[in-house]
C-alpha cells in the first residue's frame, strides 16, 4: 500500500499524521524520535517485551523518556497482524486485539542487499551470509572488474559497516589520492613518449 514505507524518507511529510513504526531495532527507534520531533502522533510497535540491548546508548533514554511522558506510545510484546489503509491491527502480549490508526506506517524490520543483483551480474556470494566473494585487498568480485564498496560487502551482517569503517573502501578500490596522482602522471607520461 502506498502508505507503508520499508525505507525511512523524509519526517515532515508525516507532520501532524497518526504514524505507526514497527520494529525495536535502531533504525525503528531512530524513526519514532524523528517522527516525534518532526510533530507526528507516533505508536512504535515492537514484538520483544524489551528493547533489544543493540538499540544506541543515547537513543535507548531518549525513548524511553518520550514513552514516559506519554509523547511516543509504545506496544512492547506485540505482533502486527494486518496494515489496512486506516490502521495497524496488533495483537498484544495478553491475546488482545487493538487497531491504532495509521496515515504512515513504517514497518523497519531489517535490511538485505539485493542479492538478485548480485545474481544478474554473476557475482559470486555465500548463500547463507549473503556476503560477495571479494579480495579484502581491492574489494573485487569473483567478476573481474566489479568491485563493492561499503554496506553491500557483507551480505546480511549490514550493521558490521559503519560510515567510520566503510569511508576507507573507495581507496581500497581505487588507490589512495596519492598513489592515483601517480597512476594518473605515468599514464600521462606515456601518452606524450607515445604521442597518442
Ligand atoms: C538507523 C541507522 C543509523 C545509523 N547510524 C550510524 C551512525 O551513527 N554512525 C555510522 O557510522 N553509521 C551509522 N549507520 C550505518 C550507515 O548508515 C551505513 O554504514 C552507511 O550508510 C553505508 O553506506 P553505503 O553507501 O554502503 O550504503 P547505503 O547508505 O545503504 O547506500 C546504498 C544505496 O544503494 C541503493 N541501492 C540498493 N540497491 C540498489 C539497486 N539494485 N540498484 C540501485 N541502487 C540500489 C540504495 O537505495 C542506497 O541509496 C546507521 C544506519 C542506520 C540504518
Amino acid at each position: 500500500m502506498p502508505h507503508v514505507h520499508h525505507y525511512f524518507d523524509e519526517a515532515h511529510l508525516s507532520y501532524g499524521l497518526d504514524v505507526v513504526v514497527i520494529g525495536g531495532k535502531n533504525s525503528a527507534v531512530e524513526a519514532a524520535l524523528q517522527l516525534f520531533r518532526a510533530g507526528a502522533r507516533v505508536t512504535i510497535v515492537y514484538r520483544g517485551a524489551t528493547w533489544p540491548k543493540s538499540v544506541k546508548y543515547w537513543l535507548r533514554p531518549d525513548l524511553e523518556n518520550r514513552i514516559k511522558a506519554g509523547e511516543i506510545q509504545a506496544r512492547l510484546g506485540s505482533q502486527v497482524t494486518q496494515i489496512t489503509p486506516r490502521d495497524v491491527v496488533v495483537r498484544g502480549a495478553l491475546g488482545n486485539e487493538e487497531r491504532i490508526p495509521a496515515s504512515r506506517v513504517y514497518p523497519l524490520i531489517g535490511f538485505h542487499p539485493d542479492f538478485e543483483l548480485f545474481k544478474r551480474m554473476g557475482i559470486a556470494f555465500d548463500p547463507d551470509s549473503g556476503r560477495p566473494k571479494i579480495n579484502p585487498e581491492t574489494l573485487e568480485t569473483s567478476v573481474p572488474g566489479i568491485h563493492v564498496a561499503g554496506s553491500v560487502t557483507a551480505g546480511t551482517k549490514i550493521s558490521e559497516i559503519f560510515i567510520e569503517n566503510g569511508r576507507f573502501d573507495g581507496e581500497k578500490i581505487f588507490g589512495s589520492a596519492a598513489e592515483r596522482l601517480q597512476a594518473q602522471n605515468l599514464y600521462q607520461g606515456i601518452r606524450r613518449e607515445t604521442g597518442e
